[in-house]
C-alpha cells in the first residue's frame, strides 16, 4: 500500500510516499480501507521530529474509511462507514484501528472528507471543556483560535452541549465571522483589540470561568487578567510559544485558578475509547441531525500532502484540512 513518512526530520518537503506493506489487525483490531485522513499539528510535530508520541513511521492520527477486514473479539461487519483515531498510519491506503474506537458515520450525507473531520479535532474539543474543563451551562469560556480545527469543533460543542455563552478570538474578519456563523456569542480580533480589555469589559471586571488556551506563553498575562477568581484554565497548546519570563505563582494563588495542561495523542487505548465512546453517545445524533457539523476548509490530494501541511503551517485555514486517500 501507498502511504506517506519523512525522508529526515524537517520541513514539509521531506514528507514522501513510500509502498508499505498492508498491515494485519490483531486481536480487537480492526483493518480500515481508509478513503479520507486530516492534519493536524501533531503530524507537523512529528514531521519535524521534535516531539514524538506514536511509534510509527507512517503520519496520520484520524481517518475516515470502510472496514476491510475484522481481528479476533472486534464484532463490526466488514464495509461498515467509520471513523476515529488511530495510533498513526492514518496517512495510507489501509490502517488498523482498536475496535473500541470506530465511530460509525452517522449517515450517508456525511462523506467520508467530512467524517475525517471530526475524531482529533472533536473529541480534543469535548475532553478538554467537558471532561476536564467542567463547563456546565450558562458559563462563559473563552475558545482562543476559533477559526482552528479544535477552535471550530469547540465553539459547536461549547454551545449545542454546553449550552455555554462563548468568546472566541482570532487574527482575522473571515474567520470571526465564521466563529459567529457557528454561534459564537464575541468574536474578538486579537492583533487589533487586546482581548483581555474587551473580555473584562462584557463580563463587568468577573473574567470568564474556562479558558480554552491553544496559544500559552504569548497570551499568559492576558488569559491571567481575563480569567474570573476560580476559573478553570486548560492548556493544550504553544503556538504562541512554551517559555514565560516573569511568572508571578501569587496570581494563580490568589485568583484560585485551575491550571492544567494535557495532550490527547500520548494518551492510553483505554482513555481514548472511553471518550470515543461517550463522544459518540452525546453528539453522532446532533451530526445526523445537522446541528453539528465537521467544518472541511479544503481537501488535498494524497500526492499533494506537502501543501496540505503548508496550508496548516501559514495559519490559512477555517476547520480541517483534509487527504483525500482514496
Ligand atoms: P489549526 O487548525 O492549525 O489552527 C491554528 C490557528 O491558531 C491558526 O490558524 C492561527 O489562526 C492561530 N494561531 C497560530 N499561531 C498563533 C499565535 N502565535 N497566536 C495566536 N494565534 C495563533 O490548529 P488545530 O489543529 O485546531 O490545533 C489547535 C491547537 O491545538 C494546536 O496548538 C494543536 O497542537 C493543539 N491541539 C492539542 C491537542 C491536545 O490534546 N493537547 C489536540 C489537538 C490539537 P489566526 O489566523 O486566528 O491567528
Amino acid at each position: 500500500m501507498k502511504a506517506i513518512t519523512v525522508k529526515q526530520p524537517g520541513g514539509a518537503d521531506q514528507l514522501q510516499i513510500t509502498e508499505h506493506a498492508k498491515p494485519e489487525p490483531k486481536d480487537g483490531e480492526i483493518l480500515i480501507k481508509v478513503k479520507a485522513s486530516a492534519v493536524n499539528r501533531t503530524d507537523i510535530i512529528n514531521r519535524e521530529k521534535s516531539l514524538g508520541y506514536l511509534d510509527n513511521p507512517i503520519l496520520g492520527v484520524e481517518v475516515a474509511g470502510t472496514v476491510e477486514k475484522v481481528g479476533p473479539g472486534s464484532e463490526i461487519e466488514v464495509g461498515t462507514r467509520v471513523m476515529g483515531l488511530v495510533n498513526g498510519g492514518g496517512y495510507a491506503e489501509y490502517v488498523v484501528m482498536p475496535a473500541d474506537r470506530a465511530m460509525m458515520i452517522p449517515n450517508h450525507h456525511l462523506s467520508f472528507e467530512e467524517a475525517a473531520a471530526i475524531p482529533e479535532v472533536f473529541l480534543t474539543a469535548y475532553q478538554t471543556l467537558f471532561w476536564i474543563g467542567q463547563l456546565r451551562a450558562n458559563e462563559t469560556v473563552l475558545i482562543h483560535a476559533g477559526g482552528s480545527g479544535v477552535g471550530t469543533a469547540a465553539i459547536q460543542l461549547a454551545k449545542q452541549i454546553g449550552q455555554a455563552n462563548v468568546i472566541t478570538t482570532a487574527g482575522s474578519e473571515e474567520k470571526l465571522d465564521f466563529c459567529r456563523s457557528l454561534g459564537a456569542d464575541v468574536c474578538i480580533n486579537y492583533k487589533e483589540q487586546n482581548f483581555d480589555e474587551e473580555i473584562l469589559t462584557i463580563t463587568n471586571n468577573q473574567g470568564v470561568d474556562l479558558i480554552l488556551d491553544f496559544i500559552g506563553a504569548s497570551y499568559w498575562s492576558k488569559n491571567l487578567s481575563s480569567i474570573k477568581v476560580d476559573g478553570r484554565w486548560v492548556l493544550i497548546g504553544i503556538l504562541g510559544g512554551a517559555n514565560i519570563e516573569n511568572v508571578n505563582l501569587m496570581d494563580l494563588m490568589s485568583k484560585r485558578i485551575q491550571l492544567t495542561g494535557t495532550l490527547l495523542t500520548p494518551r492510553s487505548d483505554a482513555y481514548k475509547a472511553a471518550l470515543t465512546t461517550e463522544f459518540a453517545n452525546k453528539t453522532l445524533d446532533l451530526f445526523a441531525n445537522h446541528k453539528l457539523r465537521p467544518i472541511v476548509d479544503q481537501v488535498f490530494p494524497f500526492n499533494q500532502i506537502q501543501q496540505a501541511h503548508e496550508h496548516m503551517e501559514n495559519n490559512k485555514n477555517i476547520g480541517k484540512i483534509i487527504l483525500k486517500v482514496d
